[in-house]
């Protein structure tokens, strides 16, 4: 039987040299499936998978994929994943895919769905656009009736009528899913010696490439090894990691943060995969129960438009919540959402005296000697205050 390293080891090849063939293959093996691509952050993913198709997660192309043609539909000062996803797209290495979905999260990813509308008429290209205004009294109906239109087009698609049986099963589904997720992300707040950032990382974004129950399986395979892990607690500050939300870090990196003496006690990476907290309620009408996770039941992030609580209380509480040390934004080069975002946390984190670092990166970063200098210095100077 294999261990729990062998498991993630094998997933975690895969994904550093394509991330995309787990899906690709998995396509080979179902040539009848229709497969969505879903570019981060959020995507009700219960909508597509209640229509028989599968959403996968196309979250950029890692620090393999030379980018040879994307750069003439764009500017240069742009993050990488809009590049490397369109990339992707203009060299056919999205073809297995019928379907692609974007959502209202910043300009580059708004031009970015309208670029692949005109670029490959032949793929149902969708874009979900979701409330800015998360207080008035019709949001949850704006919202449902978006929901709607999204599930006339999946029902083209797919050929399928997506009833509300069906939605209420993919709920199950995805509840579970994203219980499991919270399950391996809580033995790694907890035991952080227990279970590297890597390993989370690797054992969540398989979870975005496949189908939630073989996903679930994986999940069910590792986590009672996780548990039995029972690690010497190395010397090191524990943070938390804030600004990862879209475009990926490479696996070296995040590899490289820990080596230099952080255990990381939670992070967004992926949030889109594990945007709720709490199960979404399976009784009455569906779409509103994921209208309402969506507004009133998930969490915040760089890219979710909510007046109501400011983004730095909620890091302030994580902080708080985690008992860890110190702050990490790690945000994607040219990412202004995550940017902008910084200012503010910036401003709040001093105010309460929490010591943080600020640190870009690329997903086609090679090199990542400076970002592990500067946070062993950073390290270096909490140890040894
Ligand atoms: S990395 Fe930032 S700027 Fe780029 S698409 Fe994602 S949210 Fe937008």
């Amino acid at each position: 039987m294999a261990t729990v390293e062998n498991l993630i080891s094998h997933y975690r090849e895969q994904l550093e040299s394509s991330p995309l063939d787990l899906a690709v293959d998995w396509k080979k093996q179902h040539p009848d499936k229709k497969l969505v691509g879903c570019y981060p952050v959020y995507t009700p993913f219960e909508l597509i998978h209640a229509a028989g198709m599968v959403p996968v997660g196309v979250i950029g192309a890692g620090n393999r994929l030379e980018i040879a043609h994307a750069d003439s539909r764009f500017q240069s000062f742009i993050c990488s994943i809009v590049k490397s996803t369109l990339e992707l797209g203009l060299t056919e290495r999205l073809k297995f895919l019928d379907g692609m979905v974007f959502h209202s999260i910043c300009d580059p990813a708004r031009n970015l769905g309208s670029v692949f509308k005109r670029n490959f008429p032949d793929l149902m290209v969708e874009y979900i656009h979701f409330p800015q205004n998360m207080t008035s009294a019709h949001t949850v109906e704006y919202l449902i009736s978006e929901y709607k239109r999204l599930c006339e087009s999946y029902e083209r698609l797919s050929g399928a009528k997506i009833t509300d049986d069906a939605l209420r099963k993919s709920i199950a589904l995805y509840n579970e899913q994203r219980r499991l997720i919270r399950e391996l992300y809580a033995i790694r707040k907890e035991t952080p010696q227990n279970l590297s950032t890597v390993e989370c990382y690797v054992l969540t974004r398989v979870g975005t490439l496949l189908p939630p129950d073989e996903h679930i399986a994986i999940l069910r395979e590792a986590l009672p090894e996780l548990h039995r892990r029972n690690e010497k607690p190395k010397d090191r500050i524990k943070v938390v990691l804030e600004g990862s939300f879209c475009e990926q870090p490479p696996i070296e990196l995040l590899d490289g943060l820990e080596s230099a003496g952080c255990y990381i006690l939670d992070d967004d990476i992926l949030i889109g995969w594990r945007w709720f907290p709490e199960d979404i309620s399976m009784d009455g009408d569906p779409l509103r129960h994921i209208a309402d996770a969506y507004l009133n039941h998930s969490v915040y992030s760089g890219v979710k438009h909510d007046t109501r609580e400011p983004k730095s209380k909620h890091l302030i509480d994580k902080f708080k919540d985690t008992g860890a040390d110190a702050v990490l934004i790690l945000a994607a080069k040219f990412c202004e959402p995550a940017l902008f975002d910084y200012a503010l946390y910036k401003r709040a984190l001093e105010k309460e005296g929490i010591p943080h670092l600020c640190l870009e990166f690329e997903e086609k970063m090679w090199i990542f000697d400076k970002a592990r200098t500067e946070v062993e210095t950073f390290v270096e100077s909490m140890l040894f205050d």
